[in-house]
């Protein structure tokens, strides 16, 4: 069966708030095009100020929008954070969750991936896991040992059965630390040995749910073809290349035809 494939643009904390409406003005037409013509799954994630107009502005196209966090409480006195069901509310697909930028400045745990995991599922959102190893880690040999740990909570939520998820897809995108925004990428042989252990561990544990697994860490359009091919690949969560429409748009043109952009 062909791959229908995903394109996650993650915009981090690069654009403000007038530069995301500029970029989406000027590009709709031809994000739209993407979308229809190449039948690929767009999902943008803006900070959270942006996320309502952009519902908006592309509420009558196939174009998803995705939060880039959430809180892991349901509601209460917890200063600065956005709830899940505000997101809901709102008309978001998707939820980020565990980027390494998180784990890493916020010193947020696996536990409270978990938390958060749980949440999105009970709201409709569809999470967007993230995992990944830290250089040192994979220097040692110890990347599955990190991934399973980062793992482990929401598949346990997932194979408990206990959360209505219909049939929604999970995304897990595996993003090595070391990877993003550093212009590295994984040797191919190393990607496809890490996706066909991602594959194999989550389905043992829940096989008839609907995973979807991305690759994450300076995708551009000269190494996206490649990486698309490998099995179990069904798209990517893009950072840096996803400020440049015109590299965007070479990454999921070439994604598609199957050849280098
Ligand atoms: C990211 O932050 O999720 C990411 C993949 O960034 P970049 O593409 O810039 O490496």
């Amino acid at each position: 069966m062909e791959k229908r494939y995903t394109f996650v643009i993650n915009w981090k904390m690069f654009f403000d708030f007038n530069e995301v409406i500029d970029f989406v003005s000027k590009n709709l037409d031809r994000m739209i095009e993407l979308s229809n013509l190449f039948d690929a799954e767009i999902i943008l994630s803006p900070s959270f100020l942006e996320i309502y107009p952009l519902v908006k502005i592309f509420s009558k196209t196939k174009i998803k929008i995705c939060a880039q966090n959430c809180s892991d409480h349901i509601k209460g006195p917890f200063t600065g954070q956005v709830c899940v069901k505000s997101l809901s509310t709102l008309g978001v697909y998707s939820g980020l969750i565990g980027h390494s930028e998180i784990r890493r400045y916020k010193s947020e745990t696996n536990e409270m991936i978990a938390r958060k995991f749980d949440l999105l599922l009970d709201f409709g959102i569809t999470p967007i896991l993230c995992i990944g190893e830290s250089e040192k880690d994979n220097k040692s040999g110890d990347v599955f040992r990190v991934l399973e740990d980062q793992l482990s909570g929401p598949i346990k939520i997932v194979a408990s059965g206990e959360k209505k998820i219909n049939g929604r897809p999970i995304y897990v995108a595996y993003e090595p630390e070391w990877s993003i925004g550093t212009g590295v990428t994984p040797s191919l042989s190393q990607l496809e040995s890490v996706f066909a252990w991602i594959n194999n561990l989550v389905r043992r544990a829940s096989p008839n749910s609907n995973w979807k697994f991305l690759y994450g860490g300076s995708v551009n359009p000269s190494v996206s073809v490649e990486i698309s091919k490998i099995r179990f690949v069904n798209g990517f969560l893009i950072g840096r290349a996803g400020t440049n429409f015109e590299e965007f748009e070479k990454i999921v043109k070439s994604t598609i035809l199957g050849v280098d952009g």
